[in-house]
């Protein structure tokens, strides 16, 4: 609905004197009346806010790719202070004084989880108004949706978050890991938690991934025979041979379902496909390969494997006396039979002949 210029006024006066701050990056009050039209906008898109969004979204490669980046930065970076995945290593999306801002604001979300503060905090900050400033309304609103999607994982009714995880080397051993903070049956569907799909072309596929730097995330689906980025906070996902969850994809969206019953401190863990460390996963570091001295820790003296078991890295086996072989059946049995979709071996797709030549 359109406002006549009277009321974008008053509405933009009214909503923004009483939150705007001069802590770290966050502009004041006073930087607030310099581009009202800009002002009056987003805050339109900010009062239609819902906590959870529609899984809906029309976002090209691209644009996931640049408020993935942003999304993880303001929240998931600012929250765990280090820098997690990144599809651009090489783009600086924040000020360094406003990764103090952006800190700040998100400790003061885990208190209190005022997901409309927060947002207006977020889009304060200036390094936000100027990624915004020449989107469309709707591409800002699917920019706020997507931080939404992130803040999840700092909300008191979500049943997971996100903490930090040094466990694999392909994260130089500083990455993280989601985990559930209340009981889940097997079945249930872990609502708030969900990963976000575009398709990629083989043109897109060239210009956006660099083989072992930003294609930890690309999915291949045998049914529609193309590549898919997933990203979302369904991207912080580890794999595990044995996995505690499945991605169920729904359009755009996957969301995440429980493949038994889980309890806080478990692992949200999805299998990502057979050859996806290697050659049937010779090189996987999962918990469930160093229970069973498998993939890299294949050869690693048993004794050091069983005590890795004992100090309870496998999440939620119900008995401690369960035999290797037993695992390993169960871990058979929870794996897909026939696959549909599945983390692609990357080394061989990049280096697929038709597309070396446009990747290098
Ligand atoms: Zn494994």
């Amino acid at each position: 609905m359109d406002c006549s210029p009277r009321e974008e006024i008053t509405t933009a006066t009214a909503v923004h004197s009483p939150t705007s701050t001069s802590t770290g990056g966050i502009v004041t009050a006073m930087d607030w009346s310099e581009d009202g039209v800009y002002d009056v906008s987003i805050e339109k898109i900010l009062s239609s806010m819902r906590e959870v969004p529609s899984g809906e979204h029309y976002l090209t490669p691209t644009e996931l790719c640049a408020y993935d980046d942003m999304a993880t930065t303001l929240v998931v970076d600012a929250a765990l202070s280090f820098t997690t995945h990144k599809m651009n290593h090489r783009r600086r999306y924040i000020k360094t004084d406003e990764r103090r801002a952006a800190a700040h604001v998100m400790d003061e979300f885990v208190k209190n989880n005022d997901f409309m503060m927060t947002l207006r905090k977020i889009f304060s900050l200036k390094s936000v108004r100027a990624f915004l400033a020449h989107q469309t309304d709707n591409k800002r609103a699917e920019f706020r949706d997507h931080l939404l999607r992130f803040l999840q994982m700092f909300s008191f009714k979500a049943g997971f978050t996100i903490e930090p995880c040094n466990r694999y080397s392909a994260e130089h051993n500083q990455g993280a890991r989601l985990v559930v903070t209340r009981h889940w049956q097997k079945g249930d569907r872990i609502d708030r938690l969900c990963g976000v799909i575009s398709e990629l072309n083989p043109a897109e596929e060239a210009a956006l991934l660099r083989k072992d730097q930003n294609d930890f995330s690309v999915m291949y689906s045998t049914r529609k025979q193309c590549a898919q980025l997933w990203l979302g906070p369904g991207a912080y996902i580890n794999h595990d041979c044995r996995p505690s969850c499945k991605f169920v994809p729904n359009g755009r969206t996957a969301s995440i379902q429980a493949l038994r019953d889980l309890r806080p401190g478990d692992e949200i863990t999805c299998f990502y496909g057979d050859h996806f460390f290697g050659d049937s996963n010779e090189r996987c570091e999962c918990c469930t390969c160093e229970r069973l001295g498998r993939g890299a820790f294949t050869g690693i003296d048993e004794n050091t494997s069983d005590s890795a078991s004992a100090s309870g890295s496998v999440e939620g086996d119900s008995s401690s006396s369960t035999t290797h072989a037993a695992v390993a059946a169960g871990a058979a049995a929870t794996q897909p039979a026939r696959v549909k979709y599945g983390l692609r071996d990357t080394d061989s797709r990049l280096n697929r002949p038709c597309w070396r030549s446009a990747i290098h």
